[in-house]
């Protein structure tokens, strides 16, 4: 089982889980051509994907989704109210309810519902067998099942937007500030690491990818540093994209 990271960040979000010829796509955030040319540069099979989920409407999670839904001729798989805020055009879609999981192939899906300035969103844990990934996004703050989640996950893809005080110091208006700073916001490095070290196990294997990170209020070094302050993990085991453009394949160890 492999997690190919393919964007992350205000400039687009796009995951790909896979396991065993299947796979499934988290967020379509970017281009589909895009989308295409790095899933030929990570070898990744078009055939394999079987649905696109959706986390919520804004543009960095769906702008390439209805158009890689079409070439792929695969499902986008959302609930109701972020489909409908969507605009994806003429697509299949599978609409789920909120509290259910979802079966997609091999893919035990459970949405958790997150915490930020969307219509319904929501952040998905996967299980396969049993491996487990949780890539949580775009919140605010981190709910009690995504924590419970984050604790059972070999594989944590989580955010760490903001460096507080680099928002606080940085360009953006003070509207801006405050809501990203809010409950309905993005997760800073602190609280971040501080729920990563809540939910430490005794033999810590999770491997932990940092995600979303802000190109203005954030810097890979400053949330791996962060992160590894707070948690005692070492800063060579804690990944995150280094540059726009980067991408990354981690391979789920059970
Ligand atoms: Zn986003
Ligand atoms: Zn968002």
């Amino acid at each position: 089982m492999e997690v190919h990271v393919l964007a992350s960040g205000s400039d687009g979000n796009c995951t790909v889980i896979e396991s065993d010829g299947d796979a499934i796509m988290i967020d379509a955030g970017i281009s589909c051509r895009r989308i295409m040319s790095l899933m030929d540069q990570q070898g990744l099979d078009k055939e394999m994907i079987k649905a696109i989920l959706i986390t919520h409407e804004h543009s960095d999670h769906v702008s390439g989704a209805g158009a890689t839904a079409r070439k792929l001729d695969v499902p986008i798989v959302a609930n109701e109210l972020t489909f409908n805020e969507s605009n994806l055009g003429d697509v299949q879609h599978w609409v789920y309810k909120s509290n259910s999981t979802i079966d997609i192939g091999q893919f035990h899906v459970t949405p958790l519902p997150t915490s930020h300035n969307a219509v319904d969103p929501n952040c998905y844990f996967t299980e396969v067998d049993d491996k487990k990934v949780l890539v949580a996004t775009d919140t605010g703050k981190f709910s009690f099942q995504i924590e419970h989640a984050l604790a059972l996950a070999d594989v944590a893809v989580v955010e760490a937007n903001y460096d507080r005080e680099m928002l606080v110091n940085g360009p953006y208006p003070p509207s801006l500030k405050k809501l990203i700073n809010s409950d309905h916001g993005h997760m800073n490095n602190v609280d971040t690491a501080a729920a990563i070290r809540r939910t430490m196990g005794e033999n810590e294997h999770r491997q932990i990818f940092l995600a979303h990170l802000s190109r203005t209020n954030n810097t890979p070094d400053t949330a791996r540093q962060s992160v590894a302050d707070i948690t005692g993990i070492k800063r060579m085991r804690i990944d995150c994209l280094e540059f726009p453009g980067d991408t990354r394949t981690i391979n789920v160890r059970g």
